[in-house]
Parts: C-alpha cells; structure tokens; sequence
C-alpha cells in the first residue's frame, strides 16, 4: 500500500481509476485519491503585512508541488475571476493580470508570456500551479517581496518597499527623456545600461527595486512602445521597447528630486514632426528690421551733416514698405521714429517677436575720405583691421546708454562664444549677406567691398540669422551726396528687399525638398 502510494502521480491516478472501474473495487481508489489530497502537505504561508499564517492547498505530484490558484487569491485577498468553460482563472494582483489555463504552461501576466516547465493541473474549479516555478515569475513580475522556499514549503510574503517609485517620459524634438523617480539616490556604479541591436533600452539597477505597477501605466509618450519590468533578488531590469533608432544614451543620477534620468537622443522622433518643427523654425515669416543709432546717437555724420540715424531710418522704412506690400512676411522694427533704443535691446527685440531674419542697416565713416562703397557684416571676430575698426565705431554707442556695465569686453574669446551661439544660424547669414551685396552690386555704381566679418554688439544674441549692412560711406562726399537722395536710398531698400526675397524662396526651396 505505501509502495503505492508513492509511486501514484497525477497521470497514474486516471490510468488507474478507469482501469479499475469495471473491477469494483472503486472505494479502494477514493481512499487512495483523498489520502494523496490529504498527504500533500500544505506551504506555509507567512504574510508579513501581518504576521498572519496561513496554509496553500496543494497537490503532490512527482514533478513537484502544485498549490491551489483559488487558495493564493484568498490569501492575498486579491480578487479573481474564473472562466470554468474556458478553464482560465485570472488573479488580480497589485495592479497586475495575472491569466492562468488549465493544463497549460503558459501564464500571461499583463501581456507577457511566462511558460513554466510543467502544465498546470485541474481539480473542480480550482487551478493548481507547479508552485517553485509560478512563484519565481510572480516574484519578478508583480510581488517583489515574496520568497518560496521548496524544501520547507514555505512561502514568505513581505511587504517591499519599493525604491524605484514612478516614471515620467518627455518627447523632445531630439530624443526622449525618462525620469525614474527614486526613494533615495543610487549609487553611480549601482546602474547600468544598454541598447540592444533589436530596439530595446536596458536599465539595470542594483539594489533596485521597482514598482511594476505605477511603471508599466506610465505614459509612455511617443517613443517608448513597451515597458518591461524584471524584478531579480539582487536587482530589477526595466526594458524599454523603444520606436526610433537610437543615436545614443546617457543615464545620470539626479539628487534633488532624487530620480534616475535617461536621455535618448534620436536622430528624429519622427519625421513629420521634424518637417513641422523645421517649417516652423525657417519659415520666413517675420522680419527685424533694425535701423541704426537714433535719438541721442547721431551715429556717423557727413561732411553736409547727414546723420546716420536719418539715413539708416529712412531706409528701414522703405524696405519694410516693399515687404509689407509685396510679400506676407511680417515686418517688426526696433525703431520709427529717432528714438534712442538700447543696443543689447535690439536683439531682444527681434527674439521676442520670434523673429526669423535680423538687418541692421546702417551708413559708414572714416578718416579716410577717399574711401566708399557698401559691405554686409557677419558676426565674427573681426579679422582685418578696417572690419574692427568698424564695429569699434558702431560699438561706440554703448558709451551713450546708462547701464555700461551690461557690456563685457568684446574679447576674441567673448567673441567666439557669441559667435558659436550664432553657428547654427551662420551659413544662413552667409547667404543672406552674398544676396545682399549682388543685389546692391546690381543697381548701385559705388564699389562693392564685400562680406566681411567683425563683432558687433547688435549682432548679438539675435537667434536667427543676422547681418549689418553698411550702406555707404557718409565720409566721402560723393557718397554721402548720393545717400541724401531719396531715389538712391530706394535702390538699396530696393536691393535688400530682394535679398531678402530670395532668401525666403532659397529657404522653402530646401523646405520642399525635405
Ligand atoms: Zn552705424
């Protein structure tokens, strides 16, 4: 009879019982099924929450021990749910879905597919799971502190505390952004991290451990598909499926709040997004216009006395004029009217208004009074000496304004910051000032001098492509005479105008190609 007995495992038990069943001798096979039931001992459940002790119902087969579904929902007092025609049960543990068949070895938990190394057996309505394996995928998935014991059939279940709290995804244009909200602050060499040829960020924390439920619910923007959370003893992996390719990351340890931050840069989130943001960004549809000096600074004066300010304002307005007519560009002016306006405002101004385009116009002077002709300015540390003797000239101004202080040295090193700030927008000035010079060289007779490069304050802090055109000099007489008339100073607005036509076209050319 013992022999037997332990021989006897679940299939033997059908095999045996329908041999039988025409012998008479059925009450010898009840006794043996209920003393199989009986004999199974139960695992001892200690729920920590608690210290409530409890006991598994389970089944003793010579593949191991199998405990009763229904039984582990009443002791986590979790609801569930079971389907008798479809032999499915579904446990709702902390947040998570928990689907077990009937003579399978699948379990799905949320979307993700476990299989365990044996099938699951039916007794009623209750399913019993093979208990060593079932336990091992629940502690990774959805109780962390749960702890199963074979030998002693025991199972331990803590309250954990949770270390790794919430998650946060922003979109950037440029890549995604993931915070993980953390308890405390890991330790740099506690985390790390990869991507995998196949599309999916790897997050290793140690020591970590990770609240699935409030992370796999997360929002998880444009770029992440998936989230996976494998919870190990002595760490948790999260898994990120992510939709683009990854450029490349980087995972820094923030203090205040204390959170894990990746960054996932990407070449584009997607590219239609790109195409709007780069429409956005160069469409051509506001213009600064910017007129020298005014108000208390004259700016160069002539040797009739023509002042800067009134020539560099006039042609403003005539350019402003040919936009606001001929073109839907915006047209937004620093001045109207002779007034004194700061020069670190100017560029301000031009942000403010989001701004795609910055022209300083202006007239030039110097000793030399043989010298005329007409040069568009870069913002660059000035190379030739007649280029910084102009912006010393044009920066001159800050003398005039109150706050001096707000000035720092234009040093060749305050200069290259400046101007590295301005690289993005740098082949853009280029082009613009090239148009600018062909359309002057088209329909004025006086020389053409060139794009030149030099440090001008006004230039500044504009982000946008910016030139300063010097459009003549009021030093030499001939020059200045010419810049008095009003005809002449509608062939330079003219000549601007249509760089700054061309420009726009040049731009959504590249736009449309996209
Ligand atoms: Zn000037």
């Amino acid at each position: 009879m013992l022999v037997l007995l332990s021989s006897v495992n679940g299939n033997n038990f059908a095999l045996l019982y329908s041999r039988n069943m025409n012998k008479s001798r059925n009450y010898i096979l009840v006794v043996l099924i209920i003393t199989s039931l009986l004999l199974a001992a139960p695992i001892r459940v200690l729920y920590r929450v608690d210290m409530r002790q409890d006991k598994l119902r389970t089944l003793d087969r010579g593949s191991g021990t199998y405990f009763s579904t229904v039984d582990l929902a009443r002791i986590l007092a979790c609801r569930y749910y079971v389907n008798p025609e479809r032999q499915k049960i579904v446990l709702y543990i902390a947040n998570h879905r928990v689907k077990i068949s009937a003579k399978s070895s699948f379990i799905i938990i949320d979307d993700q597919v476990f299989q365990m190394p044996m099938f699951t057996k039916v007794i009623g309505e209750d399913v019993y799971v093979p208990a060593e394996a079932f336990f091992s995928i629940i502690k990774r998935t959805v109780i962390p502190g749960l702890a199963y014991n074979s030998k002693r059939q025991m199972l331990d279940i803590d309250v954990v505390n949770f270390n790794i709290i919430g998650l946060a995804i922003e979109d950037k244009a440029n890549g995604t952004i993931i915070r993980l909200q953390t308890k405390d602050q890991f330790k740099d060499g506690n985390i790390s991290s990869f991507i995998h040829d196949n599309g999916w960020f790897y997050l290793t924390v140690v020591g970590g451990i990770a609240d699935s439920s409030v992370i796999v619910r997360a929002d998880y923007g444009r770029a992440v598909r998936r989230i996976l959370v494998d919870q190990l003893d002595e760490s948790v992996q999260l898994a990120f499926q992510l939709r683009p390719k990854i450029e490349n990351q980087e995972v820094y340890l923030n203090r205040d709040p204390a959170e894990i931050v990746i960054t996932l840069r990407t070449p584009v989130v997607d590219s239609m997004a790109r195409l709007k943001g780069l429409r956005e960004r160069w469409y051509l549809n506001t213009v600064v216009l910017d007129a020298g000096h005014g108000g208390k600074d004259g700016g160069a004066i002539g040797r009739y006395g023509t002042k800067e300010k009134d020539i560099t304002l006039d042609i403003v307005k005539r350019v402003g004029l040919l936009l606001e007519k001929n073109t839907n560009i915006r047209v937004v002016y620093t001045r109207e009217e002779d007034v004194f306006i700061p020069i670190a405002k100017r560029p301000k101004i031009a942000n403010a208004v989001n701004g795609k385009l910055f022209v300083s116009i202006h007239a030039n002077a110097t000793s030399n009074r043989k010298i005329r002709g007409f040069e568009t300015y870069l913002l660059r540390p000035g190379k030739t000496a007649d280029a910084i003797e102009v912006a010393t000239r044009e920066n001159a101004v800050i003398k005039l304004e109150e706050q001096e202080n707000n000035y720092f040295e234009l040093s060749d090193e305050a200069l290259i910051m400046a101007t590295m700030a301005q690289s993005a927008f740098m082949k853009e000035s280029e082009l613009l000032a090239a148009t600018i010079q062909s359309e002057l060289a088209k329909r004025l007779k006086s020389p053409d001098r060139g794009v030149k490069q030099a440090g001008f304050y006004v230039l500044i802090g504009a982000s946008m492509p910016n030139v300063l055109v010097e459009t003549g000099f009021l030093s030499n007489a001939q020059e200045e005479k010419m810049l008095k008339k009003p005809s002449y100073r509608q062939k330079i607005a003219q000549s601007i105008y249509q760089a700054i036509v061309t420009f726009k076209n040049s731009r959504e050319l590249v736009l449309a190609e996209e």
